[in-house]
Order: C-alpha cells, then structure tokens, then sequence
C-alpha cells in the first residue's frame, strides 16, 4: 500500500467513498503489488509521474495508447488547435474523410472505415456487422482472448445474462484441431470468427500467430460465407503498418483498432473490406462524441508519422535489446524468465512462479528504481524510448533480479492471486 499521509493513498481513501471498489476496470490497482501508485499526475516521452512526483519510465504506455510519446509535441498541438475550432459538433468535419481514406490506404483489407472511441465499440461493431451480412449468430473466439468489456464478451459474468453470451462457440489459440471442432458446431449459423492478432492473454505466456491456423481461420470463413475479424485493438501499428495478420499473410473481412492510432486521444475504429460494406451501411451504429474532430486531427498526425518515421523499426530494435539483455541478467542471477510475444510488447513470467510470487516481488524491486513493468499483463514500447532507457531499465532489472535472488526461499503467497493456483 502506499506510504501513510502520501497523495496516492489519500486519493485512495476518498475514491473508496465514491468510486466503486475505489477504482474500476483495467485500471485498478487491485490485482497489482500493493506499492503500485493508483493515481498519476503527468506523462512526457516514455516517463510516467506518480501522484506523489515519483518519475517512473513506462513500460505500460496507458495499457496501449502512448505509441510515438506522452504528450508528443506535433501530435497534442494538431489536437489543440482543431480543438479550438470546433470538436464535437452538429456533423463531422471533412477530417474524417481524410482519416478514412489514410487507414484504408495503410490497411491492406479496408475500403471503409467507421470511427468510435472505444476498442470495445469496434468489436462491437464487428459483430453486429457479421451477423447483418450473414444473417446468422454464431461466434467463434478464441478461449481467454479479450474482446472488450461489454455483456457479450465480459470476462467475468457478474451482471450478464446467459441471452448476451448466447451463439458463442469456444476454440483454443493456434489449435486448428479446436477451431475446426468450433466451425463444426456453429455448422450452418456461423456469421464470424473472432481471432486476436496474437495470443496476449493475461497470466500466461504470449504466443505469435500459427500461419497455418490464421490461414484456416480464413478458408472456414470463406467456405461457411462467414466475416472474419481480426481484433488488432491492443497489437495495432506495433506488429505491423497494416493489420497484424498482414505477418502471416491473411487478409480478413473486418479489422477493429483503437488505443495507439491518435497516439491517446480517444478514437477507434473498424476497418472493413468491401465484402462487408453493405452490412456495414444497414446497421445502425453511433455515439455522442464518435464523430470529434480534435481526436482524428491527432490521428492524422500519428498516421503520418507511421508513414514517414521508423518508428517500428526503431521500438523493435529496443526491444530486442531488452529482451537480450535481461535473458542475460535473468541468466546470470540464476533466475529462470520466459519473455513472450513480439519485443514490441512483451510479457515477462519466472519459471516456477504459478502464484507469481517472483513476480511481483521484482516489479516491485523494479518499480523502486523507477521503471513501472507489469507482472501479468503484455507490456508496450514507445517510440519515444532511447537506448538509454533500456539500459536504465536493464540495470534496474539487474539489481531487482539480485534482490529476488536473494530472497528466494522466503516470499510469501501473493494473496490477492489465490485464484491463478486455486
Ligand atoms: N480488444 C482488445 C484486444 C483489447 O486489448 C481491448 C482493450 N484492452 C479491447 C478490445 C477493448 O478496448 P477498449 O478498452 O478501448 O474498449
């Protein structure tokens, strides 16, 4: 828990008086080490400050959103100044024409696009879409995979009624067996299957998308006149300039994006190719703020700069760098550490760790030198991380390695993650 009279832990206590469980959703600390700060009060570049003024580099990027920086000068001045002209208006501005037409041109499948705010808004979309084109019900997802928090794919069952999970069939990632048992079941009602880019499930190893199972996806769509969806919310633009699937050379009907492609500002997407369009036209899908200028205006320029910058190239060549060099640390302390899926966002789990003891007493160990991973959870890089920080970040982890070392043998259950060996 935080320190006794520090901002964070009085912001606590008035949150649990009038925010529920003190903090909601993914953002709460609850499932976190108890010195996680709850609470932040600004973000520059790569660096993140606590409510308490601790500066922390950044290994979570907003759960996704920061790709090119916190607060990137270009970007945020693009927001600003649309901002000022007029953002949520009676109609949209021509910006998201011009928006429309830059992610149809980067993403190979997409001849449209509708914008929203939220990830889960463009899953959303997808499945009503699917099931307008086919006329039937049936889903194929993949068993853990996170769609969004809405009833359909809310991944705790608390307030949802039976009716909103209804015509779901489960596959497991990568298992073709599975997915084909799956299309067996739908039969002659499936309307889509549902894959994430990769699996970056939490609590478990990562793993990059089988060519062969994202290429069976496609031909069991094809052969039921089924939509697939690719959910590339959370691995967009950090795999690929172009739908993550592009890797494995599979094109699906319908991509959903979100997160990273306004570098934060709040905007989504589903991105559609022309088998779709016509569904597309005949649902009825909107919101209040979908249609603000200011987000698609940062938009622009984030786009630009996936365009014309290496930013992958340079976030792939920094995570390489972590990755070898903590195998190395991890190595040379002596600590067994699977890292998994792309070096653009990894996850980090100690072998022989299944209540994650281990890992939570070196995030913790890490977090008191000022570099905020995630014991659980994928990580992100930015573009606006320097080799510099990598190194920081290595020798922190050398030094919380050697801690973890050296208490081994006497680190307790970690309670609050009694569920994961129960
Ligand atoms: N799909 C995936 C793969 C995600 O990771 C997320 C969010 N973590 C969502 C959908 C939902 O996005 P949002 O929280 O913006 O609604």
């Amino acid at each position: 828990m935080s320190r006794p009279n520090s901002q964070d832990r009085n912001l606590r206590e008035r949150a649990d008086k009038v925010i529920p469980g003190g903090m909601f959703g993914h953002q709460s600390t609850r499932l976190l080490p108890d010195d996680y700060p709850q609470f932040f009060s600004r973000a520059k570049g790569a660096r993140l400050w606590d409510a308490d003024g601790n500066e922390l580099l950044d290994f979570m990027c907003a759960y996704g959103p920061n790709l090119m920086g916190y607060a990137d000068d270009a970007i945020d001045n693009a927001y600003v100044t649309r901002m000022r002209q007029g953002d949520t208006m009676t109609g949209p501005t021509g910006l998201i024409v011009d928006l429309a037409e830059q992610m149809t041109a980067l993403v190979t499948h997409a001849d449209w696009a509708i914008f929203c705010k939220n990830g889960g808004d463009a899953t959303q979309i997808a499945l009503m879409i699917a099931r307008a084109h086919t006329g039937r019900n049936t889903v194929i997802l993949a068993r853990g995979a996170y769609h969004g928090a809405a009833p359909w794919c809310a991944t705790r069952p608390v307030g949802v009624t039976p009716g909103e999970k209804a015509n779901q069939v489960f596959c497991d990632y990568n298992d073709i067996a599975s997915l084909e048992a799956a299309a067996a079941q739908a039969g002659d009602d499936l309307a889509a299957i549902f894959a994430a880019p990769m699996k970056h499930d939490t609590f478990t190893d990562q793993a990059l998308p089988d060519p062969a199972y994202a290429r069976r996806a496609r031909d069991l769509c094809d052969a039921a006149g089924a939509l697939l969806v690719v959910d590339d919310v959370r691995a967009g633009l950090r795999i690929a300039r172009d739908c993550s699937w592009s890797t494995v050379g599979v094109q699906p009907d319908l991509s959903s994006w979100g997160k990273c492609f306004a570098n934060g500002h709040p905007i989504s997407a589903l991105l559609g190719s022309e088998v779709a369009r016509r569904a597309a036209g005949r649902i009825f899908t909107t919101g209040s703020f979908w249609y603000q200028a200011a987000p698609m205006a940062a938009a622009l320029e984030t786009l630009r700069r996936v365009r014309e910058t290496d930013y992958l190239e340079h976030i792939e060549g920094l995570g390489e760098r972590l990755r070898r060099g903590l195998a190395e640390r991890a190595a040379a302390a002596g600590l067994g550490l699977r890292q998994t899926g792309p070096v653009t966002m990894p996850l980090f789990l100690f072998e022989d760790d299944p209540d994650l003891r281990q890992g939570f007493f070196w995030s913790s160990e890490m977090l008191r030198r000022g570099v905020y991973v995630h014991p659980w959870h994928n990580m992100f890089l930015c573009a606006a991380m320097t080799t510099g920080d990598i190194d920081q970040a290595l020798d922190a982890a050398e030094g919380s390695f050697k801690a973890l070392r050296g208490q081994l043998g006497s680190l307790g259950p970690v309670e609050k993650l009694s569920f994961l060996t129960a």
